[in-house]
C-alpha cells in the first residue's frame, strides 16, 4: 500500500520537483551524500533527551552524544573535525541545560507522565477518493495524565520565531500525528488529546579564544540555566474535531495531487520554496542541471522514508518504571 509520513505530503506541497529528487529519483529518491551536521546534532538531540526520560544519568547520556559524534564523524559528516567538537560540546552542555530545566517531568513526577518513546505507527486507512493509503512515521514521545493523552514533538532549532505560538497553530506535523492516533485508535477523540510542542534552542554561545571545550560546555549549560525563557519554548495545545477533519480533507487532496502528478510525471518548481527554510539541498540541482559535478554530491536512498528504517511495525521505547 502507498505510505506516506507527514515529511513526504509537506514536501510535495512545498515543491514537487523536491518530492521528486527527494522520493522517487533512482528508485527512492536521492539526498545529500554528507550528512549535514545540523541533522547528525537533531537526532542526537532527540535520542538523549529520550535516555534522560528512561531514567539514564547524565554521565551515561553524554557517553553515549560523544560516541554518536564520533560516529557521525567516520560516516562522514559535512563539517570539520574541530567544528564538530565544538558542536558536540554545545549539544552536551545543552543536553545538561535540559535535565535542569524539567527534572520532575523526566522522573516521571510531574502531572504528565511520558511513556513511550519514538513510538511507531502504521494505520492502514481506507479513504474516500483516494481509497486504501497507509501513515507512517516516529512520535517522539506520548505521555499520559489523569484527563489527556499527550503526542510530544521535540524540536532543535537555531532560532525560535517571536511569532512561535501563533506559527504552530497550522504545523502540519502535529496534526498528522494526531490523525494517524486517532485512526489507529478509534476510541481515542480529539478533545482527549493534546500536542507538545517542546521546542530547545541551540547554544547562542560560542567559545572563547583560548578556551577549553570543557569550560565552554560548561558555560552553556549555566547559559540555559540562566536565560530559560531565550532557550526553551514548550507549548501545550488542543485540537477540536473539526480541525482534524479539515486537515484530513486537505491530506486527501495532496494524496489526490501526488498521484495525478506522478501519473502525468509533471514537477514543476517552486522557487519561493528554495531559501524559505534555508537553502534548499537540491538547489544546486535546479539550478545547473543534473550534471556529474552537481549529482557526485548526492547519493541514492535506500528507502522512502529511511528516517523510519527502525521499522514501523517495532515497539516504541516504553519507560516501566
Ligand atoms: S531548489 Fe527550489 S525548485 Fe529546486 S527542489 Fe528545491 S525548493 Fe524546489
Amino acid at each position: 500500500m502507498e505510505q506516506y509520513t507527514q515529511s513526504s505530503i509537506t514536501t510535495f506541497a512545498e515543491c514537487k520537483e523536491k518530492y521528486r529528487l527527494a522520493y522517487l529519483k533512482n528508485g527512492f529518491g536521492i539526498k545529500p551524500a554528507a550528512t549535514s551536521i545540523r541533522l547528525v546534532t537533531g537526532g542526537i538531540i532527540h535520542k538523549a533527551i529520550e535516555r534522560l526520560y528512561l531514567g539514564q544519568s547524565i554521565e551515561k547520556v553524554t557517553r553515549r552524544i560523544e560516541r554518536a559524534y564520533s560516529r557521525a564523524m567516520r560516516d562522514g559528516v559535512s563539517e570539520t573535525a574541530q567544528n564538530v567538537e565544538i558542536e558536540m560540546n554545545a549539544t552536551i552542555g545543552a543536553i545538561r541545560g535540559y535535565a535542569n530545566r524539567y527534572p520532575k517531568e523526566i522522573a516521571g513526577k510531574s502531572h504528565v507522565k511520558y511513556v513511550q518513546f519514538e513510538a511507531p505507527f502504521k494505520v492502514d486507512v481506507k479513504w474516500p477518493t483516494v481509497g486504501d493509503v497507509t501513515l507512517v512515521g516516529l512520535i517522539d514521545m506520548v505521555g499520559m495524565s489523569d484527563k489527556y493523552t499527550y503526542l510530544a514533538e521535540t524540536k532543535s532549532t537555531a532560532q525560535i520565531s517571536a511569532t512561535f505560538k501563533e506559527d504552530i497553530e497550522l504545523a502540519p506535523q502535529m496534526m498528522f500525528y494526531l490523525l494517524a492516533y486517532i485512526e489507529k485508535f478509534p476510541l481515542m477523540i480529539a478533545k482527549k488529546a493534546r500536542l507538545v510542542f517542546n521546542y530547545l534552542r541551540k547554544p547562542s554561545i560560542r567559545p572563547r579564544k583560548n578556551e577549553t571545550l570543557k569550560a565552554y560546555m560548561i558555560r552553556v549549560t549555566e547559559d540555559y540555566g540562566a536565560r530559560p525563557e531565550f532557550y526553551f519554548n514548550r507549548e501545550v495545545q488542543a485540537r477540536t474535531r473539526q480541525q482534524v477533519e479539515s486537515f484530513k480533507a486537505e491530506l486527501i487532496d495532496i494524496i489526490s495531487d501526488i498521484r495525478r502528478t506522478t501519473k502525468r510525471n509533471l514537477w514543476y518548481r517552486n522557487r519561493k520554496a528554495c531559501n524559505a527554510r534555508g537553502r534548499c539541498f537540491f538547489f544546486d540541482i535546479c539550478a545547473f542541471g543534473e550534471i556529474p559535478s552537481v549529482m557526485s554530491a548526492f547519493r541514492n536512498k535506500t528507502a522512502h522514508h529511511e528516517e523510519l528504517k527502525g521499522g514501523t511495525d517495532g515497539k516504541a521505547t516504553e519507560k516501566t518504571k
